[in-house]
């Protein structure tokens, strides 16, 4: 015997295949719903299909934005002269939730991976390298310091040398492995104020 409806299971499917929900969470967040009031139900969907249709890359940092630029490039106040490099976008709003970070981003959308077949074309590199045709101090590299984060970092580095631009690393403060994510605000800024030449 189906112990849901069919409607019920296809929700709850849907639900599961969500990052970090299991089954016990996703027939939670599924009973949840159907005891919405539909109003909130139909807010709630056109919510998510109006987020995936009107939000774009940034055209300069790749960050997620509402707008052709988002809000951190198109403050003039930020320094634009030093671009901190970051895998996703979850680790810039790691460092910008310190609230201590002047200048702007670079979002790569990944690592340098072989063994999952990500080369240097499946992210955002080319995209850096063009931005270094402007008026640029320093290169801040924080990628992770998984495997993936340090061969991406070195690959960066040897990229970016003969351009003359300054080419730093953040402190290996931050554990081995470690997602930015779910590092402290207090390391990640003594990672950052105890970056490394290059
Ligand atoms: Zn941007």
């Amino acid at each position: 015997m189906e112990l849901y409806s069919g409607y019920i299971n296809k929700l709850i499917e849907q639900f599961a295949k969500l990052p970090g929900v299991g089954s016990k969470s996703a027939q939670r967040l599924a009973l949840h719903v159907i005891n919405m009031p539909q109003e909130h139900v139909e807010r709630f969907a056109q919510i998510m299909v109006d987020a995936r249709n009107n939000i774009h890359y940034c055209q300069s940092c790749y960050t997620l934005a509402d707008k052709e630029t988002c809000p951190i490039c198109a403050n003039p106040n930020r320094d634009h002269t030093t671009i901190m490099v970051v895998e996703n976008i979850r680790d810039l709003a790691a460092y910008e939730k310190t609230g201590k970070y002047e200048g702007v981003y670079h979002v790569l959308h990944g690592a340098i991976s072989p063994m999952l077949g990500i080369g240097p074309n499946e992210i955002r590199l080319k995209e850096l390298v063009k931005r270094l045709e402007g008026d640029i101090r320093e290169v801040i590299i924080a990628t992770n310091s998984s495997l993936e984060g340090e061969t991406t970092a070195m690959y960066i580095s040897k990229l970016i040398k003969p351009t003359g631009v300054k080419v730093t690393r953040i402190a290996s403060g931050v554990p081995v492995g470690g997602d930015l994510e779910c590092i402290d605000e207090m390391t990640l800024l003594r990672a950052l104020e105890g970056r490394t030449e290059l």
